[in-house]
């Protein structure tokens, strides 16, 4: 990571820290995301909203493969029910690694 980068996501990650900003913490367990596999930030592409893997398997129905986002209720459907075909929130993993 070159100098700037850094010095901007060391900036941010001190802002947010003061701030206690959700955007840090999965908001349905409250855990904090980072690069383990359970509490890695997934975004549902069905409406865009983060939610950690491990919650994402709570929220899946394994009958359709449909996850309903816990925040607008949108529909994400997962061919499989494989929540790993998710995309990472690389937003929040730079913030939080
Ligand atoms: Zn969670
Ligand atoms: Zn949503």
């Amino acid at each position: 990571m070159d100098y700037r980068k850094y010095r901007q996501a060391h900036r941010l990650r001190v802002v947010l820290n003061r701030q206690q900003h959700p955007f840090i913490e999965c908001q349905i367990c409250t855990r904090r995301y980072n690069t383990t596999p359970t509490v890695i930030p997934r975004m549902l592409v069905g409406c865009g909203h983060t939610v950690c893997q491990e919650c994402i398997q709570e929220l899946i129905d394994l009958e359709n493969g449909l996850v309903l986002c816990p925040f607008c209720r949108k529909a994400t459907s997962l061919a499989d029910g494989d929540t790993t075909q998710l995309p990472i929130n690389y937003a929040v993993m730079d913030i939080v690694q």
